[in-house]
């Protein structure tokens, strides 16, 4: 069993890091950039696991882990609070960069969204990317290599992910799932390379229903009152996806920290482990709020992605071409919605969805963003209904 063995079709940057924790010398700092889904946090982790395990990533031991719950003390997973990275947060990694591991022979940071590091922290982060204490390793993620300043990336060795191919997913879900064949293949298909979003669908009758409410309102827009309701209840399942994700994890944290300080134990030295133990439960707190944040806003990109994907098929019969739909169970009402626009009309709605986006980025209310998202979707239908009645 090895840590490496949860990351999909990535075989290339896999054998590069496995090689690169056995060699004698160390790169202190990486950059590992891929598309969403397909295994970056997932890839990052697992390389931190093998630098602390005794055995190189077992997945089995404490050290293993505990990386994974957060509770390694040399292993840090940094998760962006905010919008952006600033100064103090450079700052402050800067300084426990400095201390030397407790246990295993490296100190790993795992920063995830290093493009979000304005440019005033990047700077900071850099002076330790240039002389790394000798025991500490960087493990930065981002989505692209243009997304990082120059001068992050080039002190980085590069580690970049591909797209999962299809039949890498079909196979993952249908090995380590038993998920049929047809179930596994339709997964993989609408989740359009997101190795975690195929799982979730191939696996929940709930999941699938939701996807399914999501990519039938672009024909359910009838009205300007619809789009507004149809918004609202979009929110609302992005809400309830990321509640059903984050609860097991919030959980599983919680009962580890509280095993780790022995809760409900009697004796000496009580009150103090007691402090403690309210201490982490309460940086706790802090983490899963952060946390429950990204899984929504993950939502919220899951539901943009479906969406464009139903206009991109829309598209492909509007231009004939010889491409399979994603969607490929609703074509008649994708045929029937092609036919009342035109090519130039479906890619000014995709642009509508990518502007969505954007200012969901920029934490501009999501039932706003969903409003006029709908109502700028909507309106291109109005006036070919204005046109001819
Ligand atoms: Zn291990």
């Amino acid at each position: 069993m090895s840590v490496f063995n949860s990351v999909i079709g990535q075989d290339h940057a896999v054998a590069e890091l496995k090689s690169a924790s056995a060699d004698s010398g160390m790169t202190h700092a990486w950059l590992i950039t891929g598309p969403p889904g397909s295994g970056r946090s997932t890839l990052a982790m697992a390389f931190a696991q093998s630098l602390v395990c005794p055995t190189g990533g077992c997945g089995q031991c404490s050290d293993c882990r505990n990386v994974i719950s957060g509770t390694h003390s040399d292993v840090e997973h940094i998760i962006p609070e905010g919008i952006n990275y600033a100064i103090d947060d450079a700052v402050a990694l800067i300084e426990r960069s400095a201390l030397s591991p407790t246990r295993s022979p490296w100190h790993v940071f795992v920063i995830e969204d290093v493009d979000r590091f304005r440019v005033d922290a990047a700077s900071t982060l850099l002076k330790s990317l240039e002389e790394p204490p000798v025991a500490t390793v960087w493990i930065l993620c981002a989505p692209t290599v243009e997304d990082v300043f120059d001068t992050i990336r080039s002190r980085c060795r590069h580690i970049s992910l591909v797209t999962p191919e299809l039949k890498d997913v079909v196979n993952q879900l249908s090995s380590k799932y038993g998920v049929e064949p047809q179930i596994a293949n339709w997964a993989a298909r609408v989740a359009q390379g997101h190795i975690g979003r195929a799982r979730a669908l191939a696996t929940s009758q709930e999941v699938r229903d939701r996807r399914k409410a999501v990519v039938d309102v672009p024909f359910r827009l009838h009205s300007v009152a619809m789009c507004f309701e149809l918004a609202s209840r979009i929110v609302e399942m992005a809400n309830a996806d990321a509640d059903a994700l984050a609860l097991p994890l919030d959980q599983s944290d919680e009962s580890d920290i509280r095993m780790a300080y022995g809760d409900g134990s009697q004796g000496k030295g009580l009150a103090a482990t007691n402090r403690q133990m309210k201490s982490a439960l309460k940086d706790l707190e802090k983490r899963a709020k952060t946390r429950h944040r990204r899984l929504l806003n993950d939502q919220y990109d899951r539901i943009l992605l479906d969406l464009t994907a139903v206009y991109r098929d829309v598209l492909v019969i509007q231009t004939g071409s010889a491409v399979e739909l994603i969607n490929a169970e609703l074509f008649d009402s994708i045929t029937e919605l092609a036919t009342r626009t035109s090519p130039s009309v479906t890619l000014s709605q995709i642009d509508s969805i990518t502007q969505a986006r954007d200012q969901l980025l920029a934490n501009v209310s999501a039932q706003l963003v969903f409003e006029s998202l709908l109502v700028a979707l909507f309106q291109p239908l109005l006036s070919k209904v204005g046109e001819t009645g």
